[in-house]
């Protein structure tokens, strides 16, 4: 226990990782049971919160990971309590030149995963990772850990990700990503689809209901992480995750789901989903453990000198959308000046204003060349012409909280953020955006926004607008994949990459399109 507790580091001062769940207090790891049973990492390994001397790995035991009886989530009996495991950090991939060994807690509360927190190891460089209980052993991971505070940094490759619904078609977009080994990957938001579509898929959501019970999101999470796509990608490189709207329930915000529920009822199914989610991404427990409703993943991740990303959540905390009124208005829905007034409310807000103000400051501090923020939906303004010839924007995304967006370009502005991009997923379609205050007014930011990975989006659905919104440099609706970045101090190069087909689980990759950012300079540029 004590030689455990040194390889540990103390995260938030008393309250470390092995004694953080109450009913542990005062319990050694021999209180815990070992695991001795059938395979129980069939959900695979994951890291992630890269920091200059470590991060969190993550693993959940499930023997039987769709399990539909709720008393055995996973296969696992929860009155067994928490089961430890064995974890090793190496130096070398075949896992020779052991640094680290230790025993991890799979917390019954939270469905036998694991989050450990690990400090103390040397900055910048990759480490390879596994867990072991008795005779199994989990697939060997590689975690990274970013680059001191300020120290040179010639270049990094991260990829950005969003939208893979598991009914519509194959992963091949993570595989191919994953085979570009990445520094990190960014998820930006509706990792699973809690709704089933018994019409027009490839495959099935393993129980046919929609996830809105811990159980249900439970089995989400297991299933698509059962695919051997996705699992690989966790595996090859540390995950930065955001959520958008699907991880809980089509277009809700903050406590107001898209169907009128009462708030507090809605609340509860929010905690459900939350939950879920906490439980299947490598997050800090000592940042992201959920306390009921809440939980918090806004976070912030430096690389040396090079870059600073500001990852926040755009659900959690918005104000109630613009003009919510039965029977159309709970979800996405078309407002303007004219139809909904209350839309320029500056009182409203995208991201909460404690969220508001934390992202501002972190911005104006900044020191590195690149400050990207990676979030879940479209930020720049976008114009639909609606029948009768009048414009409208959407309520759900950006364009539902124009002050809101008003108020961070102008901190951009005014503290001289150095190279600002914006990094967004949720439309199905690639996009290069021009971030302006008005149309005449200069580029403050370029935002880039990743198609999905399986998700569809309907022919026209945004071409038809284009002639409205001039600060679109690129669109492109009908591809899938994903994006990848290839950052240096000069420049910051963007791939879109777009898959064969999502039917064809064995689908190839192709660049569809490229753009180039030099540094100080505003605005994208095909390459
Ligand atoms: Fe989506
Ligand atoms: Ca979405």
């Amino acid at each position: 226990m004590l030689a455990r507790r040194s390889f540990l580091r103390m995260v938030g001062g008393s309250a470390g990782l092995l004694v953080a769940a109450p009913a542990l207090v005062g319990l050694g790891a021999g209180a815990h049971s070992r695991w001795a049973g059938r395979d129980p990492f069939s959900l695979g390994v994951a890291s992630g919160s890269p920091a200059s001397d470590g991060f969190v790995l993550w693993t959940r035991l499930a023997p039987d990971p769709l399990s539909a009886d709720p008393d055995l989530p996973g296969g696992i009996e929860m009155a067994r309590g928490d089961i430890d495991i064995i974890y090793e950090i190496a130096t070398d991939p075949a896992m020779r030149e052991i640094v680290r060994r230790g025993t991890a807690t799979a917390e019954a509360a939270f469905a036998h995963s694991v989050h450990l927190e690990v400090g103390g190891l040397a900055s910048n460089r990759p480490y390879w990772y596994r867990f072991t209980s008795g005779e199994a052993s989990s697939r060997i991971g590689c975690a990274r850990t970013a680059p001191a505070a300020g120290a040179p940094l010639d270049q990094l490759r991260f990829g950005f990700v969003s939208c893979s619904n598991y009914e519509e078609g194959y992963f091949s977009a993570y595989r191919h990503l994953a085979d570009e080994n990445p520094d990190l990957v960014f998820f930006l938001g509706d990792y699973i689809y809690e709704y089933v579509n018994p019409y027009d898929r490839v495959r099935a959501h393993s129980d046919e209901v929609e996830a809105r019970t811990l159980p249900t999101y439970r089995n989400r999470y297991a299933q698509y992480r059962l695919d051997a796509d996705l699992q690989r990608l966790h595996a090859v490189a540390p995950s930065l995750v955001t959520w958008d709207d699907h991880e809980i329930q089509n277009d809700y915000g903050g406590e107001w789901s898209e169907n009128f529920d009462e708030p507090d009822v809605f609340l509860e199914r929010r905690s459900a989903g939350y939950r879920a989610f906490y439980e299947h991404m490598p997050l800090r427990p000592s940042l992201s453990r959920p306390k009921g409703e809440r939980m918090r993943i806004y976070d912030r991740f430096a690389y040396g000198d090079l870059a600073e990303f500001s990852l926040i959540d755009g659900r959690q905390y918005r104000s109630r959308a613009a003009c919510y009124i039965p029977p159309d208005g709970g979800g996405f829905h078309m407002e303007n000046d004219e139809s909904c007034p209350e839309r320029r409310d500056r009182t409203r807000t995208m991201l909460g204003m404690p969220q508001e103000a934390w992202l501002y400051k972190g911005l104006a501090q900044s020191k590195t060349r690149w400050n990207v923020i990676a979030q879940n939906m479209m930020m720049a303004e976008f114009a639909e012409e609606q029948k009768g010839g009048d414009l409208r924007f959407s309520t759900d995304d950006w364009n539902g909280y124009p002050e809101s967006r008003a108020r961070l370009l102008r901190q951009i502005e005014k503290s001289r953020v150095a190279n600002p991009v914006v990094l967004s997923g949720d439309m199905h379609s690639f996009w290069t955006n021009d971030l302006k205050l008005d149309p005449a007014a200069p580029v403050i930011a370029t935002e880039f926004i990743t198609s999905s990975i399986t998700s569809g989006c309907a022919p026209d659905y945004y071409e038809r607008h284009l002639q409205h919104n001039p600060h679109v440099r690129f669109m492109e609706s009908q591809k899938r994949g994903y994006a990848s970045v290839d950052l240096t101090p000069e420049r910051m190069t963007t791939r879109y990459q777009a898959v064969s087909d999502v039917h064809d689980p064995n689908a190839t990759v192709a660049t569809l399109e490229t753009f180039v950012i030099e540094n100080g300079r505003a605005g994208a540029v095909g390459a």
